[in-house]
């Protein structure tokens, strides 16, 4: 996945969170890895707002996907 949009807010390409129907600003990312489809070095990632990043994070971790959680800032000073 592309973050082309550091630091935005009113950029409209900045990136949404990725609840479903929400259209939120995303402020964290869920980095998860499904065993049986993924290596385990590889990473997912999901987009999260404020009022979200809970819920997604329930969804996988039940599911044992969940590996991180990071803010976006953070996650694309990372990967550069
Ligand atoms: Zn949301």
């Amino acid at each position: 996945m592309i973050f082309n949009a550091p630091g935005a807010g009113s950029d409209p390409s900045s990136p949404m969170c990725s609840a479903k129907g929400c259209r939120a600003e995303a402020v964290w990312v869920l980095a998860w890895n499904n065993p049986k489809l993924h290596t385990p070095e590889r990473r997912k990632t999901w987009l999260a707002c404020e009022e979200h990043r809970e819920h997604l994070s329930q969804f996988l971790g039940v599911r044992g996907f969940l590996k991180d959680v990071v803010r976006l800032e953070d996650w694309e000073a990372a990967q550069n």
